[in-house]
């Protein structure tokens, strides 16, 4: 199919259903939102966005909305230490800025809750966008060679059934649309024997002279340490646990925990923990991201553990790259094969990089001897040899560009507003990690 779409319908209202429907709206499709819940989530979830998310987010325009917010900010250094403090290596993000350096986009920081509601505002702007709260997509899946449908029930019991030409699964980790594609149970990839716990925590880690993140290398109380807030010793520090702990085990051995971890041995009282997240993760693919007129987007197409930085920066370079894809196909440029094109590149980056790279940054934290990690972890390694070159340390980060594909390149007329080759050359990037 080739022409103007007539409605494209999104299912949830998470930061990559919104950014799909902004971008689509911006080219004036029409499209309609559906989300479970009746308001956005408050889960402390992403809070750094790596240099390809940002790239999509400033070409969207919420970039600048998102840096309005004074708790906005791009952060300068991450690092890896050990438990007693002992700096590894790292990586400072204002090489990227250095005198002829001007790449101002570097990984930007902003809770989640916030991200969503810059959304949200943006979304509610546009005539072509409706977002629907309260409306949960039920299970069941229906397409003819026009239209796909939806059963949608609303929060007073009512059932109705809408229609559009594509609709997106952009509903997380359960998502309903990959388990009424593919069956509840098929997810293909496993579930890591630790789970973490997300905490937004008040305490002052600058005062020891901790860098902007912090990776703890441990093989029991491995963590990760991050300022959240810009005006605020505002810190995200999320923390390995064992399988199988309820939220009142996890509840009752944080004190301990954090008086071993915390620079300073601090006791209750010398911080204050605002929320408390447990959370089991995965690694997982979706098998194809596109089933005919249905087709998967973000978490509800693939999963990764939050250590990479990879998950919702994955999540918005889908979204943006299927974006071009569906405009490209409403505004006759290309047919819907794009839309295979896309499942088949968004898998292999998911394979090739997101998998591998998450899972790597996550097993350096826990799966070594931090006192050999400089002699044998070949990444820290690399980020010591790095240290001080500005023109390593910044090949290094753009490197991580290499998840952006431009899918307008194989368009037959003119490429999108904006396009992705008319911006960054992506040939000339290797792939490296982004860490959050
Ligand atoms: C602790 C933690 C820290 C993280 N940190 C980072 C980070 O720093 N950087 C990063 O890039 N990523 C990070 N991530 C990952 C990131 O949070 C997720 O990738 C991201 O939230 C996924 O967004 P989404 O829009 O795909 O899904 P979601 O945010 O899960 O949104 C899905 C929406 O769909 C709705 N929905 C579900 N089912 C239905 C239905 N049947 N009908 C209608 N609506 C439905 C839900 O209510 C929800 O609103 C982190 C994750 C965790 C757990």
């Amino acid at each position: 199919m080739t022409g103007p779409l007539k409605k494209v319908i999104i299912v949830g209202a998470g930061p990559s259903g919104l950014l799909l429907a902004l971008r689509l709206a911006q080219q004036h499709i029409k499209v309609t939102i559906f989300e479970a819940t009746p308001a956005p989530s408050d889960q402390p979830r992403a809070t750094h966005y790596g240099i390809p998310a940002v790239w999509e987010l400033r070409r969207a325009g919420v970039l600048e909305e998102m840096r309005k917010d004074p708790e906005c900010f791009q952060f300068d250094v991450m690092c890896w230490r050990k438990l007693d403090g002992t700096y590894l290596s790292g990586m400072d993000t204002r090489d990227l800025n250095r005198p002829g350096k001007p790449y101002d986009d570097r990984i930007t920081v902003l809770t989640l809750n916030k991200v969503i509601k810059v959304l949200g505002e943006m979304v509610a702007k546009c005539e072509d966008a409706t977002v629907k709260y309260g409306y949960k997509v039920l299970a069941g899946v229906e397409q003819d060679e026009e239209k796909a449908w939806v059963t949608v029930q609303s929060q007073d019991g009512t059932v109705e059934k809408h229609w559009a030409d594509y609709i997106v699964g952009c509903d997380g980790a359960s998502s309903q649309i990959r388990r009424s594609l593919f069956g509840d149970m098929e997810f293909p990839g496993y579930t890591w024997d630790h789970q973490i716990v997300a905490t937004n925590t008040y305490y002052d880690f600058h005062k020891y002279g901790w860098e902007d993140s912090n990776f703890i290398v441990h093989p029991e109380h491995s963590f990760m340490a991050a300022r959240i807030g810009a005006t605020e010793p505002l810190w995200r520090v999320t923390y390995t646990e064992v399988n199988g702990l309820t939220n009142e085990e996890i509840l009752a051995r944080q004190a301990k925990k954090f008086e071993i971890m915390l620079p300073g041995h601090p006791k209750p009282g010398d911080y204050k923990v605002i929320l408390t997240s447990p959370y089991k993760i995965h690694q997982r693919c979706a098998t194809s991201f596109r089933v005919g007129r249905y087709l998967l987007a973000a978490d509800a197409a693939h999963l990764c553990n939050p250590f990479g930085g990879l998950g919702l920066t994955g999540g918005i370079v889908d979204v943006g790259g299927l974006a071009d894809c569906l405009i490209g196909i409403h505004q006759g440029k290309t047919s819907d094969k794009i839309l295979d094109e896309y499942s088949r590149v968004r898998i292999e980056k998911y394979k090739t990089i997101i998998d591998p790279i998450s899972s790597e940054n996550f097993r350096r934290l826990w799966d070594q001897d931090p006192e050999k990690a400089l002699e044998k972890d070949e990444f820290l390694k690399l980020l010591k040899n790095n240290e001080g070159n500005v023109e390593l340390s910044s090949q290094m980060q753009l490197g991580s560009l290499g998840i952006l594909h431009d899918f307008s390149a194989s368009f037959d007329g003119n490429k999108p507003a904006g396009s992705l080759s008319e911006k960054v050359d992506i040939s000339a990037v290797t792939v490296t990690p982004v860490v959050n």
